[in-house]
């Protein structure tokens, strides 16, 4: 048994990496220039595009479209949405169900552009599945529950041991909530569907071209700049690699394994015959999908961040995480214990220093963002790309003020990171807290929370 380890990531395996596009040929102008071919980038190329069609839009992405967490996610198309509870805090509860609620419209807004382009991404709305197989996970399931209803969330079901495991039946599982604002999505088609339909409608995509330094109206990279009224920042977890950047978003690891496709024997002991995506409720937790060929692909948190914000080499993983990733998927389902596991890598994610990801237009110099989605960017970068359209409509006197422009993660700025040693003693520290506290749950028994993790969610600024 051969595991792949890198190569981007497994959604690449059937088609390859692709032939990356022409790098930028030299000195240009546009309208707007975007940096960053993955979901953010395309998909505000995409909707600035299709509301203002003269618009010279280019994109400047230093591998290809689909390169960093776009063609590696465990393709959660779902609601979730990094920071939501602190925009309550800040901006009142009203504001923070309007961004949920746009939120839950995004998950539709995302499979009905698929459908309209062309685009077939192996979507399957089969909704969000999140188990808890410890007393103390059901005590944060069900407070969890509890949150997202009120948030509106009143669709959301509750289910007991033996209802979640009509579902799927994953060992030891005492309790579930199932939301249907999810879908199972393959990350890589989308990605590259939406880049050809981005091409399709006329902007300019500039591939092998790295970007190393964003100024007002300037985007700089080896072969030429790009001078436009509007640079959009869409790097995410590569962000701190940009000058001046170095301490703004973390680049967080996540990694991922997905088995052989598996026989029908062991899908009849699994069930899954809903395609959910699942999670669960552990403080270092996982999350996984039923693929369209009939594989898990399981992933969660291996080593967690790399010293000086640097990031993986094309998606390699280490040993360790790989085995720690295949100890979950048997922990979950027993019945894989002798399959093969097929494809290993890991990504980057931007973690904002208070968690929050965020949409930004300066509109003194042109300069916008949008980005720090932490582990939930599948669908998020889809409403950032449209408020990104509203924000650039807006400061060009094309149109007024929008729903999405009064959402309350606009216009919201963070703290930097601390520098290192810090950074990594602090994230790392972080880690072994949640390990720690998820084995003591277990050991323990009991519907507490473990009182290491509360300490390492005040720590970090999640609490
Ligand atoms: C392993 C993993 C699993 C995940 N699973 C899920 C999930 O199931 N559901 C979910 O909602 N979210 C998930 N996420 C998060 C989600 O994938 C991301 O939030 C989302 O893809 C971010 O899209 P993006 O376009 O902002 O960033 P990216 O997809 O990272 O795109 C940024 C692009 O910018 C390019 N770039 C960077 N620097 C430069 C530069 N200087 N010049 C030019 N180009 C540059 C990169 O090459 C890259 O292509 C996961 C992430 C990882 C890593």
């Amino acid at each position: 048994m051969t595991t792949v380890n890198g190569g981007i990531s497994f959604w690449y395996a059937d088609t390859g990496v692709p032939v990356p596009r022409e790098p930028l040929p030299g000195d240009i102008s546009a309208d707007v220039c975007v940096v960053g071919g993955g979901y953010t980038g395309l998909w505000t190329a995409y909707y600035l595009k299709k509301a203002v069609p003269f618009l010279r839009i280019t994109v400047l992405e230093r591998k290809f479209c689909g390169y960093g967490a776009s063609g590696r996610n465990g393709g959660w198309l779902y609601n979730g949405i990094a920071g939501r509870e602190r925009y309550a805090k800040l901006h009142g509860h009203d504001a923070a169900v309007a961004l949920q609620r746009a939120m839950n419209e995004t998950v539709d807004e995302v499979i009905r552009v698929a459908e309209e382009e062309g685009v077939d991404a192996d979507v399957h709305k089969g909704g969000v599945l999140e188990v808890a197989y410890t007393p103390a996970q059901l005590s944060r399931l069900k407070a969890f529950h509890e949150a997202e209803a009120a948030f509106g969330e009143t669709d959301r079901l509750l289910l007991g041991a033996r209802e979640t495991a009509e579902r799927i039946r994953v060992a030891g599982t005492v309790g579930g909530s199932w939301t249907p604002h999810g879908a199972r999505i393959h990350p890589v088609k989308l990605v590259q569907g939406l880049a050809r339909a981005v091409e399709e409608l006329g902007v300019v995509i500039h591939e092998s071209t790295p970007v190393t330094e964003i100024r007002p109206k300037h985007a700089v990279t080896p072969y030429g700049t790009v001078r436009a009224p509007y640079v959009l920042r869409c790097t995410e977890g590569f962000t701190a690699a940009l000058k001046g950047q170095k301490r703004s978003w973390l680049p967080m690891n996540s990694s991922m394994i997905a088995t052989e496709p598996l026989p029908k024997e062991v899908w009849e002991t699994i069930g899954w015959q809903g395609r959910e995506t699942l999670g669960d409720m552990a403080h270092a937790y996982m999350y996984a999908q039923r693929t369209a060929d009939d594989r898990i692909a399981l992933g969660g948190r291996g080593v967690p961040y790399r010293y000086g914000s640097r990031t993986d080499n094309d998606g390699r993983t280490q040993a360790a995480t790989v085995e720690a990733l295949r100890e979950i998927l048997v922990r979950f389902f027993p019945a894989t214990a002798g399959v093969a596991i097929d494809h290993a890598w890991s990504g980057v994610l931007g973690v904002p220093r208070d968690w929050c990801a965020s949409v930004e237009l300066d509109r003194a110099t042109g300069l916008g963002w949008a980005g720090g989605y932490v582990g939930s960017g599948v669908a998020t970068a889809n409403l950032a790309a449209r408020t990104l359209r509203d924000l650039v409509r807006l400061d060009s006197g094309q149109a007024g003020p929008t729903e999405l422009t009064a959402l309350p993660w606009v216009g919201h700025r963070v703290r930097r990171w601390e520098p290192e040693p810090l950074r990594w003693l602090g994230v790392h520290g972080l880690y072994a807290a949640y390990r720690l506290a998820d084995r003591r749950e277990l050991d323990a028994y009991s519907a507490q929370t473990d009182p290491v993790a509360r300490a390492a969610d005040r720590v970090s600024g999640r609490g």
